[in-house]
């Protein structure tokens, strides 16, 4: 409805339209609620992060869009680890995981993916606008919030919807704007990246692989996507970037020379599109909601992306703010144990993943992590949080668990 004001009201604005925002919307409008999503730019968009997980094919069923995925990707069996000091590859194969109901994933050109996702929203009553977006917002409690929208002909509308998901990105619009979001001290690395051709995939079952080579001060990951295309990205730490002046492209390639496994794989490599980066990576607010409001996705939280796992907690926790949406709509009182409830989960899931993540360029992690051996099923629990299996099964983290103690026992031993 539009008021006197020409204010128009809804019962939830989303703000960003990618996977998380999507997930969101489809979830409230089929619900029969009235759900405005803004995107700032026009799908089909550019976006990196290509390499989905098992434990999103449940809720890629669930959405309805599970069989256009299926034909858009490259099938995805598994995870490969290659070190770079000895050429050593270690594949993690999806089957291995631990209480696995998927054993496969697939890989995405996301501007189809997050388009499918988008499109999909409007299909199930969400009202999408494209080029159009959210300016400022002003919550007042008890009321409703008033968002300044910017439209694609460039005119500003202003909405009063009675509850509001920020699910901006790492443009974190609500983060930045409350003043909300801190940088993650234990993770600063930086991407840099683009797609290419000419660049091999690995040999029969394990063509689909996502290959991550670990490599000096950093890693790279190589996607396989379709029509013959490689998406390929160094993300170093801090030392990696310190000292470098010129041009990120030649960064690049020198990582890529310093890396015989890598210089192999990309000696005929031919860039479909300038060189991309990303910096000061990973960060969380510090709270992921308000009166009124809830961050879900990269809006909330960026985790560095080596274990793929951005889309899979983006589509969790836009899920986790459709219910926060819910029972707000129903009271506020609802609506804030719900929110709480739902932070806590969304942390505790991070958590367990980002032990590993943190680690990654440690050489004693490094080390165990590319040891095959299943004592104790510990390859099967690392293989299953690998799969996106974070929701804190005993049978999951009991052996990682084990995997953490002998971690601790082998650092202390470098040590003395
Ligand atoms: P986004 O996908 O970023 O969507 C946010 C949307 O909001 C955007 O479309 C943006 O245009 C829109 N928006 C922003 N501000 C406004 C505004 N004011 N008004 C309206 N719209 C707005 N994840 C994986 O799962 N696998 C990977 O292999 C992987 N690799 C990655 C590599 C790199 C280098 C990076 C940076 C990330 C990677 N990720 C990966 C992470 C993944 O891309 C994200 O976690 C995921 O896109 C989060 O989804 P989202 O919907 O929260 O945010």
């Amino acid at each position: 409805t539009v008021s006197e004001t020409g204010a128009q009201d809804c019962d939830v604005l989303i703000i960003g339209g990618g996977p998380a925002g999507s997930t969101a919307a489809t979830l409230l409008a089929r619900d029969g609620y009235n759900v405005v999503l803004l995107e700032k730019d026009a799908h089909p968009r550019f976006h990196i992060g290509e390499s989905l997980l098992p434990c999103n094919l449940p809720l890629l069923r669930d959405l309805g869009v599970l069989e256009q995925v299926q034909a858009m990707g490259v099938y995805k069996p598994g995870a490969e680890f290659v070190s770079d000091r000895d050429d050593r590859r270690v594949p993690f194969p999806f089957h291995h995981a631990i209480a696995a109901k998927e054993d496969h994933a697939y890989q995405v050109v996301r501007s189809q993916f997050d388009e499918l996702l988008f499109r999909n929203a409007a299909k199930n009553g969400a009202r999408t606008f494209e080029n159009t977006h959210a300016v400022s917002v002003d919550f007042h409690a008890g009321q409703r919030a008033i968002v300044t929208v910017r439209d694609a002909e460039g005119a500003e509308q202003i909405w009063t919807p009675r509850f509001v998901l920020d699910a901006s990105g790492r443009d974190g619009f609500l983060g930045r704007k409350l003043r909300r979001r801190n940088a993650d001290r234990n993770n600063s690395t930086a991407a840099i990246f683009s797609h290419f051709r000419n660049v091999p995939r690995r040999d029969g079952d394990m063509g689909g692989y996502i290959s991550i080579h670990l490599v000096d001060q950093g890693w790279f990951w190589m996607i396989p996507l379709p029509d013959g295309v490689m998406s390929v990205g160094f993300v170093g730490d801090k030392p990696a970037f310190q000292n470098h002046s010129g041009p990120v492209a030649d960064l690049f390639w020198k990582k890529v020379k310093e890396s015989p496994a890598v210089a192999s794989r990309m000696a005929n490599a031919e860039a479909l599109s300038e060189l991309s980066t990303t910096g000061n990576y990973s960060y969380r607010a510090d709270k992921a909601w308000g009166d009124g409001y809830y961050l879900i996705g990269d809006a909330y939280a960026f985790l560095d992306p080596v274990f793929s796992s951005g889309v899979l907690l983006a589509m969790q926790s836009a899920y986790r703010g459709a219910e926060v949406a819910r029972a707000w709509l129903q009271s506020p009182e609802l609506g804030a144990k719900a929110a709480t409830a739902a932070e806590r989960e969304t942390c505790a899931e991070m958590r367990r993943v980002s032990w590993l993540i943190y680690r990654i360029n440690n050489p004693v992690l490094r080390k165990l992590f590319l040891n095959p051996r299943n004592i104790l099923r510990m390859r099967d629990a690392i293989i299953s949080l690998l799969a996106g299996d974070f929701s804190g099964k005993l049978r999951v983290m009991a052996p990682f668990a084990a995997f953490k103690a002998i971690y601790a026992l082998f650092s202390l031993k470098k040590e003395n």
